[in-house]
């Protein structure tokens, strides 16, 4: 008989999850509460980045964060009322941005991310999503004299990853991408980072293999599970039972309460972020660039440019503050004063956010036949393959590919 896994979520780590662990034999079947890739997954930069080796929380940030707090147009936001119920959560963020914390990290990161491309060549070869991630170079810009590269720590956590980067000014940046603005005064070049250029479509295409390859997706919310002992013996599913042998739980920034329910508290954080997507743009950036300066991240898509951007603490039932996006659209229209704002669309959705900005992957610490797959927060797209791959790994019993022991589930417990 061909053992079964149950993947809770059908957003990036999800479905990858889904096709490594077909690839390991099992039967999955994948249970979403929404539309598949309609979470986070959704509206995304689409920045793909094996280079991502630089944490959020790094010793510096908490000097600069009080002011991005203070400005209504700063990139990070804790809406009125929410601020003690973040509390904890931020505390914890604070530890972490120790320059001891933010090398394990960084290295964790690597581990993480830089096998990204190859993992998903892998899965979306011969399918629908076969193309949609292109190796395109990103590019980062500041505003001031050698910034773009970030803090002293940033440049040596790059040169430790082995990372090819390539430094910029002003006249090369325009060389580069001459629809922007002559306002960059620095610029960072990392070539080996891609892009994708439909993450939703990504995501859709990749769940159409899983069902090809024999998957079922089943609809619905997972509410709770029956347990006995050590093992899950069914989860809930809009409160009818479902069993199974194994279950993963990928359900991005909802995955807390659930792992709650098998007795792991883990604090994931929905952390909101926003995009504008405009058609017809007029300008055309060859690939991704990102201004570290207000911190958004502009990327050519299949459908238009795409302007994505902020972090939000809200909770995750808290409605979206459509005036983030607005904001985008000013900040494009300096970047890009060739922008036409037409034909715009906007999105909001919520990052899955641990406080030492690493994910929980791996086995769940109170029972045997459950898994952890989530928390990538700002590099889900990222990370979303390698995770897929690793928690295949861990399911099967095999060796994992990376070092698992920093995504450790049980860390939070004392
Ligand atoms: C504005 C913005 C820009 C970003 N840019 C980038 C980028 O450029 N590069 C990058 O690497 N990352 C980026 N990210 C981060 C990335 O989008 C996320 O980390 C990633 O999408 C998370 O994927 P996921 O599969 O864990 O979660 P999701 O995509 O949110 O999927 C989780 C799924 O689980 C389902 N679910 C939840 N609860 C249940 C339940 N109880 N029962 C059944 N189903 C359930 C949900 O409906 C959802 O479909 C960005 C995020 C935002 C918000």
């Amino acid at each position: 008989m061909q053992p079964t896994v149950c993947v809770i979520g059908g957003g990036i780590v999800g479905v990858c999850s889904a096709l490594y662990l077909q690839r390991a034999g099992f039967k999955v079947t994948l249970i979403e509460s929404g539309e598949v890739g309609e979470g986070a997954s959704f509206g995304n930069a689409g920045n793909i980045s094996p280079g991502a080796v630089v944490p959020y929380l790094i010793p510096g940030i908490w000097r600069e964060a009080p002011g991005w707090l203070m400005n209504p147009e700063g990139p990070l936001a804790v809406r009125p009322g929410y601020f003690l119920k973040a509390l904890p959560w931020l505390m914890t963020a604070v530890k972490s941005a120790t320059e001891e914390a933010a090398w394990k990290t960084s290295r964790a990161m690597r581990d993480l991310h830089g096998g990204t491309l190859e993992a998903y060549e892998a899965i979306t070869r011969g399918t629908e999503a076969e193309g949609l991630i292109v190796l395109s170079g990103q590019l980062y810009v500041s505003e001031k004299p050698e910034s773009a590269q970030g803090s002293e720590l940033s440049q040596r956590m790059r040169a430790e990853a082995g990372l090819k980067t390539q430094v910029l000014d002003s006249m090369e940046i325009r060389e580069l991408e001459p629809s922007l603005a002559p306002i960059f005064k620095s610029g960072l070049l990392l070539p080996n980072n891609g892009r994708c250029k439909n993450p939703h479509h990504l995501v859709k295409a990749l769940a159409a293999s899983a069902v090809r390859n024999g998957a079922t997706i089943l609809r619905g919310k997972v509410t709770g599970f029956q347990k006995q002992g050590r093992g899950v013996q069914a989860v809930l599913v809009d409160g009818q039972p479902q069993v199974v042998e194994r279950v993963v739980i990928a359900a991005g920034a909802a995955s807390g309460e659930l792992t709650a329910a098998l007795g792991t508290k883990i604090p994931v954080e929905a952390e909101r972020g926003y995009h504008i997507t405009i058609a017809d743009s007029g300008v055309a950036p060859r690939m991704p660039v990102t201004h570290t300066d207000a911190k958004f991240a502009c990327s050519p898509m299949n459908v238009g440019l795409r302007i994505a951007g902020t972090a939000e603490f809200g909770g995750l039932n808290g409605e979206p503050n459509w005036q983030r996006a607005e904001l985008l659209k000013a900040q494009a229209l300096r970047m890009f004063p060739g922008l036409r704002l037409d034909k715009v669309t906007r999105w909001s959705g919520s990052r899955p956010s641990l406080p030492d900005g690493l994910p929980a992957l791996g086995k769940a610490p109170q029972f045997d036949n459950a898994y952890f797959a989530f928390g990538n927060s700002h590099f889900g797209m990222s990370a979303g393959s390698v995770m897929g791959k690793t928690v295949a790994e861990v399911v099967a019993g095999q060796k994992p590919g990376i070092d698992i022991t920093p995504f450790s589930p049980g860390r939070f417990v004392s």
